[in-house]
């Protein structure tokens, strides 16, 4: 027999069952697991034979029999020793026979007995019964409170377990009498069979009130923890459920939408470039979140965009990819001389560049700088660097540059932002070694908007670069595997910092004759392929180059005469196209007729005829130039008049050379008191071009002495020179560039400063032995020098008869 609980539990409470005859003698079937209280009604299942023959004696229903709990529920046959002597006398109040010869009876608890002596063994038990009866104070006051207490426990377990109905709430309240209410509320519980047996076993209602209350409240404790466990499971899978909810709802939407393969191809894709683009790991978190951030993101909002947007940038960088150096200088070498002429000091520096770094193997070094005119080669002697060593080439132009952002892009949150310049240039050069020149560093600006000075420096700081951060990107990108070369016109605009990173290496332009070599060698075949010409013959004549850099050009460097031979190249592809044949040869008559009439022409002859008019020479960022300096008088007291955008140190060499023209006035053959009856304008063309420095000094004085003298300057002679108040020349700079303009413009002699004469050196011989130099240690010698005599042949010393201002010869 078993007693398996099946179906419904119930509880009888308007039976008085105080009122119920229990015989004495009574079969007695044996219970596992399970302990029947008075009042409750309880189906089991029978199919042991010793009790199914009990059932099938008993025979019908509304029989009594005793019920009593095995104390080892394994036992198969148990003893009479075996069960708990107190059990429950109940009705049998229906039966029901199974076809497998097992028989499920209902039955119903009556009252609390005590089996005494067993009248029976086989083939069951039958024993003499005690009816018990509960043992109670009358109106015992905490019996009272303990009942009540009892039924708000109850109602408290109720209510946590789930399976019981809440009307057990209400049928606990209308128990009245304490000892059925524990038979009732024990009836409801799972409770252990000893303890259950326990609460079965005694009769004091007072103890068992507080057996039972202690169990109930333990079991409440028990379950108020597990459903506080339980809720706190429920809310983190809720989390997670409603997020997985949502996803699946948006996956839904975007199906209908017709979104979902593209979208989700897209962000394969990604993932797939994420995974290949070699990131370094802290980088790779950042992608693998913004991925995460992009799944979530519908592809409508501009959020989106701005999170594609920046992936795109992570994944198309070259975090890992380098290219390999090519540290062979002798290969170096024949790169560099096949690209360009000359510059031989240049390209020993560049190779002893590269040999540091074959044998040191490291980044750290000096950052190049080549300074010079425009179109000297700086920034195609980079590109022939890059193409020496196997590297990417990546070129930025600093010039006008304001914006810090530029350099370092704008934070993300604006909308479209871009990373700075480095890191575009990088993405472009598809390697994180590429060589890198920076262009114009004497562009740079700063303003209000930061300074790109300082952003620079931190990029060409070798201990500084291997984690520049953009503002963009927001990860640091190792910029230390870069070649950095920077180029400039001139180095005195370049913050002082900026230039203590750079070795400075000067391109200071060209003279006539390179320029020609440059043509033949480079220029022209460039040009030629470049338009088409590549396999037709053409020759340019030297002479006709020659026409074209006096005539058509007047620079130190080489654009303008590479733009003059690109605009012949057209006309000849041109004139090819249209029928003509192809001339062979390009000689200084054609010249004219490809670039129409001249545009430069020697003014320094028609300038100078007057008095009063010096040409000088002068350094530009353009390389050097000549530059006119004139005066003129008119009648007044004492006024010196300066303009033509003059700088202080300029005006002030001004003053200096009045001051010593006045000094001299004698000497000079003026009238000492020229100057009480007139004022003097000097003005330097072209006025919109400002104009600084001391090295006008000479040509100031040479055209007031001219002025006051009425001796013109001599027209083919240009000079330079500081002057001192006592008529020394001091040495100036770029004497090279100066040269150079001087012998493009056509001048025949310069007056230079004694004390430069050493710079000559790096001036080509072909040049010095086409110009005369005639170096000085004073004014007076200049102004003997310069100065013609175009009146008649004045006295020594004396003032001319033309006029009181005019003077004589200088002695
Ligand atoms: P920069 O950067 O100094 O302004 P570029 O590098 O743009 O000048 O040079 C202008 C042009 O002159 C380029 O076509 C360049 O190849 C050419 N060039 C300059 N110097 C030389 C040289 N020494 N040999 C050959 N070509 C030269």
């Amino acid at each position: 027999m078993t007693e398996k609980s099946k179906g419904e539990k119930r509880f009888e409470i308007d039976e008085d069952l105080t009122q119920v005859e229990v015989p004495e003698l009574l079969p007695v079937l044996p219970l596992r697991g399970i302990v029947i209280f008075p009042g409750y009604i309880y189906p089991f299942l029978v199919s042991r034979p010793a009790s199914l023959k009990l059932i099938e004696d008993v025979g019908q229903a509304s029989r009594i029999i005793a019920l009593a709990a095995q104390k080892n529920p394994e036992e198969e046959v148990p003893a009479p020793e075996g069960l708990y002597p107190r059990g429950t006398a109940v009705r049998i109040l229906r039966m029901l026979r199974y076809p497998d010869q097992s028989i499920r009876v209902l039955v119903q608890g009556l009252a609390r007995i005590e089996l005494k002596n067993f009248t029976q063994r086989e083939p069951y038990f039958i024993a003499h019964v005690d009816r018990l009866h509960d043992v109670t104070q009358p109106a015992d006051k905490e019996v009272a409170a303990l009942h009540d207490h009892l039924v708000s426990q109850f109602s408290k377990f109720v209510s946590l377990v789930p399976y019981l109905p809440d009307e057990l709430q209400a049928l606990a309240i209308q128990v009245k009498e304490p000892g059925r209410l524990t038979d009732m509320v024990a009836s409801y519980m799972k409770i252990a069979i000893e303890e259950a047996q326990d609460l079965l076993a005694t009769l004091d209602v007072r103890q068992r009130l507080e057996k039972l209350i202690a169990i109930l409240s333990r079991e409440i404790e028990l379950l108020e923890l597990g459903h506080k466990i339980q809720s706190q499971v429920q809310t983190e899978l809720n989390k997670n459920q409603r997020e997985y909810y949502l996803r699946q709802q948006l996956k839904a939407i975007q199906k209908e939408l017709g979104e979902s393969d593209s979208r989700s191809s897209e962000i394969e894709e990604l993932e797939n470039k994420v995974e290949e683009a070699k990131m370094p790991p802290e980088v790779r978190k950042v992608a693998d979140k913004e991925l995460d951030r992009l799944k979530m993101i519908p592809p409508e909002s501009a959020e989106h965009t701005v999170v594609r947007t920046y992936l795109d940038w992570l994944v198309t960088l070259p975090w890992g990819l380098s290219t390999q150096d090519n540290l062979d200088v002798k290969h170096a070498r024949e790169v560099l001389d096949e690209d360009h002429f000359d510059l031989d000091k240049i390209k020993e520096r560049i190779l002893e560049f590269l040999a540091v770094r074959k044998l040191k193997n490291d980044t750290k070094g000096p950052i190049l700088c080549f300074v010079g005119p425009p179109g000297t080669g700086k920034t195609s002697l980079g590109r022939s660097i890059a193409r020496a060593m196997g590297r990417k080439f990546v070129r930025l132009s600093l010039g006008g540059i304001r914006d810090e952002a530029e350099i370092r892009g704008h934070r993300r949150t604006y909308i479209g932002s871009l990373p700075g310049r480095i890191i575009q240039g990088l993405r472009n050069a598809g390697s994180n070694n590429p060589l890198f020149i920076l262009d114009e560093v004497d562009k740079l600006g700063a303003d209000f908007r930061g300074d790109p000075a300082s952003a620079l420096l931190e990029v060409l700081d070798p201990e500084q670069n291997n984690t520049f951060s953009d503002h963009y990107l927001d990860v640091p990108f190792d910029l230390s595997k870069v070649l950095f070369l920077t180029t400039a016109n001139m180095l005195d605009p370049i913050p002082p910092a900026l230039r203590d990173r750079m070795e400075v290496l000067e391109l200071p332009g060209y003279t006539e004759e390179e320029k020609v070599q440059i043509a033949h060698r480079h220029l022209i075949p460039k040009q030629l392929a470049e338009n088409g010409l590549g396999d037709v013959k053409i020759e340019f004549a030297s002479e006709a180059i020659r026409e074209v850099i006096g005539n058509y050009t007047r620079e130190a460097g080489l654009r303008n005469l590479e733009r003059e031979i690109a605009r012949i190249c057209r006309k000849v592809a041109r004139a090819i196209t249209e029928g003509e044949a192809a001339p062979e040869r390009i000689g200084p008559e054609d010249v004219q007729r490809f670039l129409g009439p001249p545009r430069f022409f020697s003014e320094v002859a028609e300038r100078t005829h007057e008095a009063g008019v010096a040409t000088g020479l002068a350094w530009t960022p353009n390389g050097g130039d000549i530059m006119f300096i004139e005066s003129t008088r008119m009648p007044g007291q004492k006024g010196l008049t300066l303009t033509g955008s003059l700088g202080d140190v300029m005006k002030e060499s001004a003053q200096a050379a009045m001051s010593y023209v006045r000094s001299r006035a004698e000497r000079l053959g003026i009238s000492a008191d020229f100057f009480d009856k007139s004022d003097i304008h000097v003005h330097v063309p072209a006025g919109a071009i400002p104009k600084d420095g001391p090295s006008g000094g000479v040509t100031i004085a040479a055209s007031l002495a001219s002025l006051l003298s009425g001796r013109p300057v001599r027209s083919d002679l240009a000079m330079t020179g500081e002057i001192t108040l006592r008529g020394k020349v001091l040495p100036v700079g770029g004497i090279k560039e100066k040269v150079l303009a001087a012998r493009r413009a056509g001048i025949k002699t310069i007056i230079l400063p004694r004390r430069n004469e050493r710079d000559l050196e790096d001036i080509p011989p072909e040049v010095r032995k086409e110009l005369e130099m005639h170096f000085v240690d004073t004014v007076d010698e200049v102004l003997q020098f310069a100065l013609l005599d175009n009146v008649a042949k004045p006295e020594e010393m004396k003032p001319p008869a033309r006029s009181p201002s005019a003077g004589t010869a200088l002695n």
